[in-house]
């Protein structure tokens, strides 16, 4: 039976759903993930393991048997933030999950690990925006050139959960919110707008 609803981050992971939420917040985190089959083990980049949409990286026994996440370097400041758009507002199954990692040296971009769900037929890393904000200051200009990034990054499908212009637009507007997040600004739990 395909689903076991055991609930699980391996089970989360190997599903290989494109909107399953817990791989763009665990690619943000630069996580590996470490495959088994027998006595064999392999690891890689857990972005590395969603290759198109239905098609990951899991040759036939291979199993999921652990992920591992970097340990946040002492005195530094948790940077992630992810951000779940579904149509409702409980209990629902993610139109977009965003996740975005800025690391800063004073004010000064130095990484950038982006990943969404829900914009590409695999969990995926905004690539082009992420090569973009290294070295610029992290500001409204930067993040607003990013959101244009975004655009090459991401060309997304419509369906039912929501239109292919909604998610890029939301998507976009999360970069913003993110800003607004680390600085300290008021933002709205219900509402997405630039
Ligand atoms: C109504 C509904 C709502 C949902 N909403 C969300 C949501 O909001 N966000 C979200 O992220 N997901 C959502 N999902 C998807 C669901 O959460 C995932 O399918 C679940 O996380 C899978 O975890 P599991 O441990 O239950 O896996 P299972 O259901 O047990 O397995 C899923 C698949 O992965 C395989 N598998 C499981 N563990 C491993 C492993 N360690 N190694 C290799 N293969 C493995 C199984 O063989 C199976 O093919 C939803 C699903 C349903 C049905």
């Amino acid at each position: 039976a395909q689903v076991r609803n055991a609930a699980t981050i391996g089970g989360n992971i190997a599903n290989g759903s494109p909107i399953g939420d817990g791989p763009p917040a665990l690619i943000a985190m630069g996580a590996t993930l470490h495959l088994r089959h027998g006595d064999t083990r392999r690891s890689l980049p857990l972005e590395d393991f969603f290759i198109d949409y239905g098609k990951q990286d899991r040759a036939p026994g291979e199993f999921v048997e652990a992920i591992t996440v970097p340990k946040l370097p002492t005195g530094k400041n948790d940077t992630l933030r992810c951000y779940k758009i579904s149509k409702r507002f409980d209990q629902d199954i993610s139109a977009l999950c965003g996740c975005i990692n800025i690391t800063r040296a004073g004010d000064v971009i130095t990484d950038a690990r982006i990943a969404f769900g829900g914009m590409a037929g695999t969990p995926k890393r905004a690539s082009q925006t992420e090569a973009l904000l290294i070295n610029q200051p992290f500001d409204e200009a930067t993040i607003r050139r990013a959101m244009d990034a975004l655009a090459l990054d991401y060309q997304p499908m419509t369906d039912m959960r929501a239109s292919a212009q909604y998610r890029l637009l939301t998507a976009q507007n999360l970069l913003l919110r993110y800003l607004h997040d680390l600085n300290g600004l008021p933002t709205n739990l219900h509402e997405v707008t630039a």
